[in-house]
């Protein structure tokens, strides 16, 4: 029996619920006060924080951090299960309401935003009531975010994002954990798309131990991370040298730079060098996917690249041609688009696989094409 269950009276006398329940009361590690902010960090870096509970007094010489599974902090005295977790209010318009919004105020709240590490990037709306106020609710909402960043969109070829600063921390590196993939980034200073999620994941699943990758817009290792830690053998160009800065940094922080080769250049300057399993291409430009006339057809649009993508490309790899398409022209032009390019190549292409990444913006779709290549 811990001393938080003994405190609070369970235990003494046989289990009130049934003993064959599984014991699913939430977890937290108990340590000492005045190490709870370097315990915090360390729990958040690890990614068992559980920023939906709050910090509670364990007694007086210790707390309670909530936290989702049993860590490996060495700072942790104990693991004990809380009897009566203090959680935050779930939801953004409930903590809006308690500070007096009103329904017509509460209309004007944003209605998505992203966590990444320790920042939160929230699209406020125009018409916001009150901008401090949602990120002030946000930042407890989110008990493991130290900062609240608006976010005002990516642009240019780096992708670089436009973010102010709302309330919190001003120091924004954090560390991202999805999947046990670890990210070191400034989201104020390179993206991270949290809708790219899934097709992370996926990148190092459709990999195999040994093969040969070459992921020609590698940013952070978004793609580059997930397929190394899953044995493959990446060569990662990024151009940005903000971005190349922290695939090198994460490379080592997921201990695969034995299978990372990383390169600051233009992905074309090294791709008739290469001779690979699998290209990934994951960029559609700055292009804004509508149609071709006169839109979205700069020649720093995805289908530039694809000649490059090709002559690295051993015979019978795969290509994962990404784009940012009109509804509209969803499946045709992007599939025409690599037919174009194999019969300029001189070879033939099988489409495997097409999946919808996310939404883009109104009336385009960010998608992914997955095509073997003869
Ligand atoms: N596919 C990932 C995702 O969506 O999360 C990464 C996309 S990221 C925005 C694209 C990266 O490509 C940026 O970091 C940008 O600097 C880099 N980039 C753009 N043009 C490039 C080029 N010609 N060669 C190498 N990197 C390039």
């Amino acid at each position: 029996m811990t001393e938080e269950e003994r405190r609070d009276g369970i235990g003494t006398g046989p289990p009130a619920e049934p003993a064959e329940r599984a014991d699913d009361r939430p977890l937290a590690a108990v340590v000492p006060k005045p190490e709870a902010e370097i315990a915090i960090e360390s729990l958040r870096a690890e990614g068992v924080y559980d920023g939906d509970r709050r910090v509670r007094e364990y007694d007086a010489n210790h707390v309670a951090l909530p936290v989702t599974e049993p860590p490996s902090e060495p700072r942790v005295r104990e693991v004990v299960r809380q009897v009566d977790p203090d959680y935050r209010t779930r939801d953004l318009e409930g903590l809006l309401a308690e500070r007096g919004w009103s329904d017509a105020a509460l209309a004007t709240a944003p209605g998505s935003w992203a966590v990444v590490g320790s920042v939160v990037l929230v699209t406020l709306p125009d018409d916001c009531a009150d901008e401090d106020d949602v990120a002030d609710a946000l930042l407890e909402l989110h008990g493991g975010a130290e900062t609240v960043l608006a976010d005002e969109g990516v642009s240019g070829t780096f992708r670089e994002p436009a973010t102010r600063h709302l309330a919190g921390e001003r120091d924004t590196e954090t560390v991202h954990v999805e999947h046990g993939t670890r990210y070191a980034l400034d989201p104020a200073a390179v993206m991270f798309s949290p809708g790219n999620e899934a097709e992370r994941v996926r990148m190092g699943d459709v990999v195999e131990a040994g093969e040969t990758v070459f992921d020609m817009f590698a940013g952070i290792g978004y793609f580059t991370l997930p397929m190394a830690r899953a044995g493959a053998r990446v060569t990662a160009t990024e151009a940005n040298p903000t971005a190349f800065r922290y695939l090198l940094e994460n490379a080592a922080l997921n201990d695969v730079t034995d299978r990372v080769d990383a390169y600051r250049t233009d992905c074309r300057e090294l791709a008739d060098e290469l001779s690979v399993d699998r290209v990934v291409m994951g960029y559609y430009g700055e292009a804004d996917g509508t149609d071709d006339a006169g839109h979205g057809s700069r020649t720093d649009e995805a289908e530039a690249f694809l000649p490059a993508a090709l002559s690295a490309l051993e015979p019978g790899g795969t290509v994962h041609y990404h784009e940012a398409t009109p509804e509209a022209r969803c499946w045709e032009r992007p599939l025409s688009r690599l037919e174009s390019a194999g019969r300029q190549a001189g070879r033939d292409l099988a489409v495997r696989e097409k999946r919808r990444v996310k939404t883009h913006s109104a009336g385009v779709v960010h998608v992914v094409v997955d095509a073997e290549v003869e």
